[in-house]
């Protein structure tokens, strides 16, 4: 199987600009940012969601993204960022990455469309109920 494109970038057979890189860890810039700076944080391994993600992964994964997310000021004069993942739906590289994009107040980003929906009467604690089964919540 042809390995996914951001396999082919941490491999280097693919050409970008990366800003961090060590033995678990790669960061590069989004070809097409959000707003320039934007970078994405992947595992040096393929794992392909969050699901997949071991655990000794976690830690120098979310360590990277808070890294290039504090750099954003000095670096970009960027006022704060904006983290997530998209895992499955909605996700177009089966890579796990994690993007974080630089934002500043007034920079007209209105935040991702996301309508929000209400609970009817009695559903929120079915809703909680059944993640909590999910969870071994005790
Ligand atoms: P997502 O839709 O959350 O899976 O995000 C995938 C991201 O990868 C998108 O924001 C793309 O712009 C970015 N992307 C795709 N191909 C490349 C590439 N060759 N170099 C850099 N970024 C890429």
């Amino acid at each position: 199987m042809a390995a996914d494109i951001f396999c082919q970038i941490i491999a280097g057979t693919l050409d970008t600009e990366v800003v961090w890189r060590d033995e678990t860890v790669v960061a590069f810039l989004d070809h097409r940012p959000v707003f320039k700076g934007h970078v994405l944080v992947c595992p040096a391994r393929h794992v392909e969601s969050l699901l997949d993600l071991p655990g000794e992964l976690m830690q120098p994964l979310l360590a990277t993204a808070q890294r290039v997310a504090r750099a954003m000021g000095p670096a970009l004069g960027a006022d704060g960022s904006f983290v997530a993942m998209n895992n499955v739906v909605s996700q177009s590289v089966p890579h796990l990455h994690v993007h974080v994009v630089p934002r500043s107040k007034g920079d007209g980003l209105r935040g991702f469309f996301w309508p929000r929906t209400r609970y009817a009467a009695g559903e929120e604690a079915d809703y909680a109920a059944r993640l909590r089964v999910a969870l071994d919540t005790p």
